[in-house]
C-alpha cells in the first residue's frame, strides 16, 4: 500500500489574464493532464511542450506546508 503524494496547481500562481483562482489537485499525471487542457481552453494558452514545462514547475505537494515561497 503506497500512498502517493497528491500534487496541486494553483491557477493564481499561473500568469493569467482571466483572474482564474482554480486549484487542480490529484496525482502528478492527473494534474498535468487536466491543467494543460484547462490552460488551453480557459486561459487561451497554446498546446506546446513549453506549457507543460511551465505547469510542472508550478506543481506543489499538497501536504508540503513547510515550503515557503519567495515572492
Ligand atoms: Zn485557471
Amino acid at each position: 500500500m503506497s500512498k502517493s503524494t497528491r500534487k496541486y496547481i494553483d491557477c493564481r500562481e499561473f500568469p493569467n489574464e482571466i483572474g482564474c483562482t482554480l486549484t487542480i489537485s490529484g496525482s502528478e499525471k492527473e494534474v498535468i493532464r487536466v491543467a494543460v487542457r484547462h490552460a488551453i481552453e480557459e486561459h487561451g494558452h497554446q498546446d506546446t511542450p513549453e506549457l507543460k514545462k511551465q505547469l510542472k514547475a508550478l506543481l506543489q505537494n499538497e501536504n508540503g506546508k513547510s515550503k515557503k515561497k519567495k515572492h
